[in-house]
């Protein structure tokens, strides 16, 4: 393998790029109009353009995207996160034109994409699952599987992902529309109209494994990574370990992961999440990708995921097996984006006038972004993956801080205040998290506008004290210049 397409864009194509680089392979960027000298397309060693800015006509254009690679010699395509990345047919693809998918096989991704097939499949390997149906739900059948479960329950796309179309269904009164209303958007967003229900639990954690498995059965896990703080099913911080496992618990929740991954013959980088409630943990859905939030698990482990990935791709055995896996420290992960979260988080892509990431020890930021850039409105308003690395819990979140205070971005609004506001939050200092955390830390938005006042009030201050110095200089230089000339005068008298 010496060519690799990176079917993505932005900090993850820059990523992969960055693995390639290491590993002696050749990159290419493929690009949409919108992204046209962005970063990435400048980082590849070759960037061919794609198609127009809507993503139906550039990054989800499977025919372009393998034509490019052909016609480039690509032999390998990353597909990256979200846009293809879980697309069996675009791997089914790949396999036809003989071009290595890097991720699982399209066999696998078919499987675990359907999530409620994924669902059964865990119960049959024995992995833990939520109480909920073992098949489609409709009106048909709804109220029978539901008084067995009782309320609360939540209602899933078994196609779905992102949070889209996901209903909590408190009652019966609520139940059958949230039903139809649950089923229409699946078919439109996923074009499969079928929905299963789970038991709704209250305030769960969310806390997945990584798991790297090669092509010669080994499979191990690096570890968990909590990312309870979500905002409408999404994640928005991360962190590893989690403050509620015990050394036991992650064992045994690592070893089911790795059973898991081995029951459907798994191949590749993955994630196998689960929801963790009352000292149980329940399998929720695998991830058959390389994720977002991998780089804090790269942080702790000291093991390149993506690196891992393609050598698996190349058919090499795993560069470690279980017992070197090691957890050194703690890790956080900020998702910096373009959006106004005392504005409910309205997305605010435009153009970077002034922008400078932090740094120092213990600090990672994977972006692909830089002073005048434009983030264009068309995708995610991801401007970076702020990751802070600590001795311990404490240290991560005080380095977190400090590199948050860092960040300087100009031009858009950003929810770096969000996050500002977590790290001083009581209970996420004591790693109190919940998948609620949000919806239920009301004061959020009251310390969100007071630390944006405390620090108006420190630029003020500062911008005064620069203003009297720059007096206090004048002062200064114009006494200076008085007294040479008097000094002039006094000479110019005497001669
Ligand atoms: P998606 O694939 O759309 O991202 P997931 O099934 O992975 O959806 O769930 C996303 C989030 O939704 C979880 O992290 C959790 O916060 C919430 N969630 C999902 N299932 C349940 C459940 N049964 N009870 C409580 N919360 C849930």
């Amino acid at each position: 393998m010496d060519k690799i397409l990176v079917a993505n864009r932005g900090e993850i194509a820059i990523r992969v790029m960055r693995a390639c680089r290491e590993l002696g392979i050749t990159s290419v960027a493929v690009y949409s109009n919108a992204d046209e000298g962005a970063l990435f397309t400048r980082y590849a060693d070759e960037a061919y353009l794609i198609g127009p800015a809507p993503a139906a006509e550039s990054y989800l254009n499977i025919r372009k995207i393998i034509q490019i690679a052909k016609d480039c010699g690509a032999d390998a395509i990353h597909p990256g996160y979200g846009f293809l990345a879980q697309n069996p047919n675009f791997a089914y693809v790949c396999e036809q034109e003989s071009i290595r998918f890097i991720g699982p096989s399209s066999k696998v991704l078919e499987l675990m994409g359907n999530k409620m097939a994924a669902r059964r499949e865990m119960k049959k390997a024995g992995v833990p699952t939520v109480m909920g149906s073992d098949g489609h739900v409709d009106v048909s059948n709804a109220q029978e599987i539901i008084s067995e479960l009782g309320f609360p329950v939540i209602i899933k796309p078994s196609g779905g992902g992102g949070g889209i179309g996901m209903t909590v269904v408190n009652n019966e009164e609520e139940l059958q529309e949230a039903l139809a209303s649950a089923k229409l958007i699946a078919a439109n967003t996923f074009g499969l109209a079928d929905v299963y229900v789970e038991k709704y639990l209250p305030d769960p954690r969310h806390i997945e494994f990584q798991i790297l498995a090669d092509s010669y059965g080994n499979v191990v896990h690096l570890g968990e990574r909590e990312c309870s703080i979500q905002r409408r099913y999404q994640k928005l911080i991360e962190e590893t370990p989690s403050p509620a496992l015990t050394s036991r618990l992650r064992h045994e929740m690592g070893e089911i992961a790795v059973k898991a991954a081995r029951w459907v013959n798994y191949e590749s980088a993955g994630t196998i999440e689960f929801l963790f409630s009352e000292g149980k943990f329940y399998f929720l859905e695998a991830n058959t990708r390389i994720q977002v939030e991998h780089a804090i698990t790269e942080v702790v482990t000291g093991i390149d995921i993506v690196k891992e990935q393609i050598q698996i791709a190349r058919g090499c055995p795993l560069s470690i097996k279980q017992e070197d896996v090691c957890m050194n420290g703690w890790a956080i992960e900020c998702r910096i984006n373009a959006e106004d979260p005392l504005n409910n988080f309205t997305p605010s892509p435009g153009k970077l006038q002034h922008y400078r990431s932090p740094g120092g020890v213990g600090i990672r930021v994977d972006s692909g972004v830089h002073t005048r850039y434009t983030i264009p409105p068309n995708y995610d308003p991801m401007i970076s993956k702020l990751i802070a690395w600590g001795r311990d819990r404490n240290e991560a979140i005080c380095r977190m801080r400090r590199a948050l205070y860092e960040y300087i971005i100009v031009g858009v609004k950003t929810n770096i205040m969000f996050h500002k506001a977590v790290m001083e939050n009581p209970r996420f200092v004591n790693g109190e998290l919940g998948t609620h955390f949000i919806s239920t830390e009301t004061t959020l938005v009251d310390d969100m506008r007071r630390i944006t006042k405390r620090e108006k009030s420190l630029e003020e201050r500062l911008s005064q004290i620069f203003t009297h110095t720059r007096r206090a200089a004048a002062v200064a230089a114009v006494a200076a210049l008085t007294q040479m000339r008097l000094q002039r005068d006094e000479r110019e008298a005497d001669s």
